[in-house]
């Protein structure tokens, strides 16, 4: 099976939506955005407050758990669900209040939601049809989306006969025919293997590349899918906006311990920090001193100072297990070791001088076991639990995490 080209440029072209050509707007505002659904005492609401900005050619993802409020997000753009408060813009039109087909906007979502009994070209059509575009022109149009997703072979195939993978490509196809300003996707490979998904991915990388004016806002609650794909990362929590930053400072230096546990997973681990000389920090964890990095704080962000009680953020990866005794590092015990193939995943139980005061944001510590480090060794590691190990923490690897 082909796949999604990226070799060739969408074809510049006329957007879809009058008033996204102001460049200078951002081609997605969402202002201070609130959606309920149900009423009195079955109200639930499913985004409070929620404000971003999307830049024409940027891609965003949305990330967070089941039930953030990330569809709905998505589903107040699209016009599938109408604002409680606030408004959502495109370019400088503000489309609150505007039918979903009039917004000109590229939907896609998890279940492909492809119509059964059409054609895959008519499938791709139909946005064509309602958009009015010129009769002649429909067959280009549909053959250029179907050559973009490398499905220019199936246009007589119903959606029954393909695969879920194809099903899928059909779905962006549809979306992208009409040469949309902003494309909305809602965890379209969430439906797919873990196999495919991944090569998916690589083809939505390329396509992104390929669609270099197209606004791209990215649901999903997986966060390679995340890193992958996005130029800036929206983390949701609780039908609220927890964090917005580039993948890679979202990454490197987390804002919030949600945050740093929801991308990619990490070691928390309640620390004291002991002294800071510009962004770099002290601090202890139960006596055993450990360097870090302290983030410049932004505007209200917390000020790194001593004392403070804070989380030391370090990733499994960059922990590593040495010989007991081993020079710069700290005696440690086996908890639980499973093989994953690839990589042996490590508990670690550190032996800490004092007791840990648990930071009150969800992480617990045992005092009496002292604290425990997830590590990630590559390989098949074979240490029994109970064997007493050394542990070394990353020299470079650290970063402080705010405790609230
Ligand atoms: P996500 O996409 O992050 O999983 P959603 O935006 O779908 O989250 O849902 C956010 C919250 O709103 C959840 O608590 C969900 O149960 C609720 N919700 C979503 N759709 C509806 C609906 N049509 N009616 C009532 N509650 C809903
Ligand atoms: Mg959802």
């Amino acid at each position: 099976m082909s796949g999604i080209r990226s070799s060739r440029a969408h074809p510049s072209h006329t957007p879809a939506v009058r008033g996204a050509t102001d460049h200078s707007a951002p081609a997605i505002t969402f202002d201070r955005v609130t959606v309920g659904y149900g009423r009195g005492k079955g109200l639930t609401h499913a985004l409070i407050d929620f404000n971003l900005r999307v830049a024409r050619g940027e891609t965003v993802a949305l990330l967070g758990p089941s039930g953030s409020g990330k569809s709905t997000a998505l589903k107040a753009l699209a016009g599938f669900v109408r604002p409680a408060s606030g408004s959502v813009r495109l370019g400088t039109r503000d489309v609150t209040d505007l039918p979903p087909a009039k917004r000109g906007i590229g939907v896609v979502v998890q279940s492909y939601a492809l119509f059964p009994h059409m054609r895959v070209a008519d499938n791709v059509a139909f946005g064509l049809r309602s958009h009015r575009v010129p009769r002649a022109e429909i067959g280009a149009r549909v053959a250029e989306a179907l050559d973009m997703v490398g499905m220019a072979a199936f246009g007589k195939r119903l959606p029954r006969e393909l695969s879920g993978g194809q099903q899928q490509r059909i779905a962006i196809a549809r979306a992208l025919a009409i040469r949309p300003a902003v494309l909305l996707l809602d965890e379209p490979l969430a439906a797919l293997d873990a196999q495919l998904r991944q090569s998916m991915l690589g083809e939505l990388a390329g396509l992104r590349a390929a669609l270099p004016d197209t606004a791209m806002l990215y649901v999903t609650h997986d966060q390679s899918e995340a890193l992958a794909l996005a130029d800036r990362i929206a983390v949701m929590r609780d039908s609220r906006l927890a964090d917005v930053d580039t993948a890679e400072n979202l990454w490197k230096r987390p804002p919030s311990s949600f945050t740093a546990q929801f991308l990619g997973g990490a070691n928390l681990l309640p620390c004291t920090v002991t002294r800071v000389i510009g962004t770099s920090a002290l601090v202890s964890v139960g006596g055993i001193p450990v360097t870090a990095t302290a983030p410049q704080p932004d505007i209200g962000r917390v000020e790194w100072e001593s004392d403070l009680r804070a989380f030391l953020c370090v990733r499994p990866h960059e922990v590593t297990v040495t010989a007991p005794g081993s020079r710069g590092s700290f005696s440690a015990r086996i908890v639980s070791s499973v093989w994953r193939g690839s990589t042996t995943r490590i508990t670690l139980a550190v032996d800490t001088v004092d007791t840990v005061d648990t930071v009150d944001t969800g992480a617990t510590v045992d005092d009496v076991a002292g604290v425990q480090v997830d590590v990630a060794v590559s390989g098949h590691d074979r240490r029994a639990p109970g064997t007493v190990v050394g542990v070394q923490f990353p020299s470079d690897g650290c970063v402080l995490v705010p405790a609230t």
